[in-house]
């Protein structure tokens, strides 16, 4: 067993609060790092101790390794959290903290390195017999194969960045006219955004679901899984509401692709929590995507419907631990459903919108969860990625998660910026949800700015009191907020 008495966490934002709790219910110090723009923010206030690792822009800060280990250092930490984004895969951070003796809390720098790369990740699950889509599994550079490949799949197909994430690196390309400048720009993009050019073709499934599976593995060879979620709502290939279990799995299905993630982590072996990504297509057919190797946004879902804290388990399998339960011990209890509340604006394509939260007050009650990094009256940055937070709800049943999420939707109060709270009311209570019909092109098929628009005249003029209420400095901002119930129709009388 390996001793952590004091945590850093190389994270900002809502994922380092969540990393934070977690450590203090364990009785582990915490050390919160921040840049200088976010010398004020709730995670500096939440830690024990805080120290400052440079200028505002990641690259600057959060991103610079060596700052990070020299705070470690200074302040004696044992180990380090990373969060998501950022360093969490990065597989020199992981070297060197090794190098540094401080232990990361995730897995081995071989498995990210193996998994960060889509091919290679390919390759390493070839002896498990995982299901994967049609296409080809290795770098494509030539014209003349692509062209091959391109007509034995069949059109349409993705070229794919072997190093993409986030949603980044991947083009549609629908006719075999389209190849060759597909495959240049793809080629070029990747090179410039991710320092790799390899890029692969793959089948482009035109209606798929995006359901991954949750696995957790110790260092004495156990790994299991938390069941999956299904994430098919997004925009821009990102996700924007998440839920667990997903309504269309059958048992049988559920066990086979459960049983499939612990196989492609075992083909790395796997250390920590991590995500087995799959792509389903209309026949419920699954085929593995990818695998994340660090905690997910999401990861939420998946602890209110387990009842297992999967930062707390990450701390305790770091430390070298012996999992505490079996594949057998674990069962779905309720249904849980995520919104990522990012300051966008849904009726302007999602683009970011950054300003000040004039109002911000969150809902309560029963079974409500609100994982955030910020509070009234900050500045959302524009140095960082845009996610304010998550909403969380649980139910006995789906419904009454979409219920519940309904209902604090309803009572979350932002003012000052656009969020993605409107658009995922309008998505969880839309006919394809509800019924659970639906997949990734949920915003393309059913989603219209125009559909947050259907505010009333009442609303209209609740909208323009706040407005002037916020203008004016010496109206108390708690009565202006108090008012304005459907928010986000008030929030667009900011603009
Ligand atoms: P999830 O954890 O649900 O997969 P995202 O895919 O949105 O969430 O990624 C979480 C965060 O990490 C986001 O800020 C995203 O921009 C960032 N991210 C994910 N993969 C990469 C990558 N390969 N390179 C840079 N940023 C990434
Ligand atoms: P990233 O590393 O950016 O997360 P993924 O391979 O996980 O890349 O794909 C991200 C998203 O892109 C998926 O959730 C899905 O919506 C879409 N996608 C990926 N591969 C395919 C495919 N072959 N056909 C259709 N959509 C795809
Ligand atoms: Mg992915």
């Amino acid at each position: 067993m390996k001793n952590i008495n004091k945590v850093l966490i190389a994270n900002r934002g809502e994922i380092a609060i969540r990393v934070i709790r977690s450590a203090k219910e364990m009785g582990i110090s915490t050390v919160a790092v921040y840049s200088e723009a976010d010398r004020l923010a709730p995670h500096v206030k939440l830690a024990d101790e805080a120290i400052c690792i440079g200028p505002a822009p990641s690259s600057e800060s959060y991103l610079v390794i060596d700052n990070i280990i020299e705070a470690s250092k200074k302040l004696n930490v044992d180990a380090i959290h990373p969060g998501y984004g950022f360093l969490s895969e990065n597989a020199t951070f992981a070297r060197k903290l090794k190098e540094a003796g401080i232990i990361l809390i995730g897995p081995s720098a071989e498995s990210m390195e193996i998994m960060g790369d889509k091919l290679a990740a390919k390759t390493a699950v070839a002896t498990y017999d995982i299901p994967m889509v049609p296409g080809i599994n290795e770098a494509v550079e030539d014209l003349t194969i692509a062209k091959k490949v391109a007509d034995e799949i069949g059109y349409p197909v993705l070229i794919k960045a072997s190093a993409g994430g986030g949603g980044k690196g991947m083009r549609v390309v629908e006719s075999p006219d389209e190849l060759e400048e597909g495959m240049t720009r793809a080629i070029s993009e990747a090179k410039s955004a991710f320092g790799n050019g390899a890029v692969f073709i793959e089948k482009f499934i035109g209606s798929p679901r995006h359901i991954e599976v949750q696995v957790l593995g110790d260092e004495h060879g156990n790994i299991l899984h938390l069941f999956e979620r299904e994430c098919s709502i997004q925009r821009r290939h990102q996700k924007v509401i998440e839920e667990a279990p997903s309504s269309i799995f059958s048992e049988e299905k559920r066990k086979a692709i459960g049983e499939t993630a612990v196989n492609v982590a075992r083909a790395c072996d796997y250390v920590g929590a991590g995500t087995v990504e799959f792509i389903v297509d209309e026949n419920h057919d699954f085929f593995f995507l990818e695998m994340n190797t660090r905690l997910q946004v999401e990861h939420c879902v998946t602890e209110e419907i387990t009842g297992i804290d999967l930062v707390k388990e990450q701390i305790k399998v770091a430390r070298g631990e012996k999992l505490s339960f079996a594949q057998e011990d674990l069962s779905i209890h309720g249904h849980a459903l995520e919104v990522r509340i990012y300051a966008e604006n849904p009726k302007n394509n999602f683009l970011p919108d950054i300003g000040k939260l004039i109002s911000y007050k969150r809902p309560h009650g029963p079974g409500v969860r609100i994982d955030d990094g910020y509070e009234e009256g900050m500045d959302i940055p524009i140095y960082y990625d845009p996610m304010i937070g998550k909403l969380i709800t649980k139910g006995a049943t789906r419904k009454e998660a979409i219920d519940r999420m309904t209902r604090a939707i309803d009572e979350f109060q932002i003012n000052g910026i656009e969020t993605t709270l409107s658009f995922c009311k309008f998505a969880i209570n839309h006919e394809a949800f509800v019924s659970g019909n639906f997949d990734t092109k949920f915003v393309q098929n059913y989603f219209k700015p125009e559909m947050l628009d259907a505010g009333t005249e009442e609303e209209e003029k609740v909208a323009a009191v706040i407005a002037a209420m916020a203008l004016d400095e010496t109206k108390s901002p708690k009565m202006s907020a108090n008012k304005s119930s459907k928010n986000w129709k008030a929030r667009t009388s900011y603009r």
